[in-house]
């Protein structure tokens, strides 16, 4: 069998879930959109579920993968419905929703249900992507309570530039936040996971952990409490091919690497194809049996190449860890000019290994 695999540490998890809630002191859905950003969305949402408040998809599909496999917990549409006719089935299956247009209110007024829903109204306090306008906020909240449509309404906004823990845009979000809600007594969500790790300020009674609850760091700076998160996933394979060359000899598609001196290439079974990003440049760091060395060439769809000059002990068969404890997914993200969110997420092909 190919030796390429993710590893899941579902014990990592759960570890990564508590410190959200002990860091934020409140709620927490946890963020398992995108099949858990690659990690595989039934079974760590089986993982975390006797344990989490509620967790939190994309879209309706996401959702119903998740009740089809049993999880009875809360789950919140985070982009609420793109069809009226969706509101049945949130209905049916007791589905959160968040409201970010004035559409999905008329949508949700003119509505037959059965029984009330329950909402999160977003506001567009700065990102400007999604969410009401300021000025829209509270008729839309009024809204949608006389509707007698909803039982429950949480307000909701969502941070641009909370990972740039000098940038003071959180604190203007924040602030068109407290003047949008000013007379509204309801529950308040605020914080993804720079949020939850860097802007202790902002209010929430729940917050949306995603990146951290898998282990990574939104910041590309070292930070405390970032420091306290325990990666998830080890991507691993093995090295499948040796090669002994003299100085001068390319390796790999478009000779993007010469070797400099006589050099020991070793071949390992990752690729593009797998979710190894194509980006990534000779230097890249890699574990070779416990010991950092680097990419070199260029990385192609089923195999990458590596530097084994220095390690004489390594060689055919050997384990080779591509992000995990010992070398980061944000490092190896950093290289590749993209987040460890992208990496994740990328992930094919390799089987899913769970422990914990
Ligand atoms: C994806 C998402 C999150 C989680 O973000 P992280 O940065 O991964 O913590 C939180 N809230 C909303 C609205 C999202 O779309």
């Amino acid at each position: 069998m190919r030796p390429a695999r993710a590893l899941i540490d579902l014990d990592a998890l759960r570890h990564n879930y508590r410190l959200a809630r002990e860091l934020s002191g409140a709620r927490a859905l946890a963020v398992v959109k995108a099949d858990a950003y690659g990690h595989g969305a039934v079974r760590c949402a089986q993982a975390l579920e006797a344990e989490a408040d509620g967790f939190a998809v994309a879209c309706i599909e996401e959702a119903l993968v998740l009740r089809e496999a049993g999880i009875r917990a809360p789950i919140l549409l985070l982009e609420g419905f793109f069809e009226a006719d969706e509101l049945a089935l949130i209905e049916q299956h007791e589905l959160w929703c968040v409201v970010h247009a004035l559409w999905q209110i008329e949508a949700i007024e003119r509505a037959h249900l059965h029984k009330p829903l329950q909402v999160w109204l977003k506001l567009d306090s700065g990102m400007h992507r999604v969410g009401l306008h300021p000025a829209d906020y509270q008729a839309g909240y009024q809204r949608l309570l006389v509707s007698g449509k909803v039982s429950k309404i949480v307000l909701m906004s969502h941070f641009a530039r909370a990972d740039e823990l000098d940038c003071a845009r959180s604190e203007e979000q924040l602030a068109v936040f407290e003047h949008a809600r000013q007379g509204l007594s309801a529950e308040v969500s605020l914080r993804n996971s720079p949020a939850v790790l860097g802007w202790p300020q902002a209010p929430s009674d729940w917050v949306r952990p995603g990146i951290m609850l898998y282990g990574a760091t939104p910041f590309e700076q070292v930070q405390a409490e970032a420091a306290r998160l325990k990666p998830v996933m080890t991507l691993q394979s093995k090295i499948i091919s040796v090669r002994e060359l003299p100085t001068g000899e390319p390796v790999g598609y478009g000779a993007r690497f010469v070797s400099e001196r006589p050099t020991r290439v070793g071949v390992v079974a990752m690729g593009y194809a797998d979710g190894y990003p194509r980006h990534a440049p000779t230097g890249t760091p890699v574990i070779v049996d416990g010991q950092r060395t680097r990419l070199i060439g260029r990385v192609s769809m089923d195999m990458l190449t590596v530097d084994l000059t220095d390690l004489p002990q390594a060689g055919l068969g050997s384990q080779v860890q591509l992000w995990g404890e010992q070398v980061l997914a944000s490092e190896v993200a950093a290289c590749a000019e993209t987040i460890p969110y992208q990496l994740f997420c990328n992930l094919r092909r390799v089987s899913l290994v769970y422990r914990g």
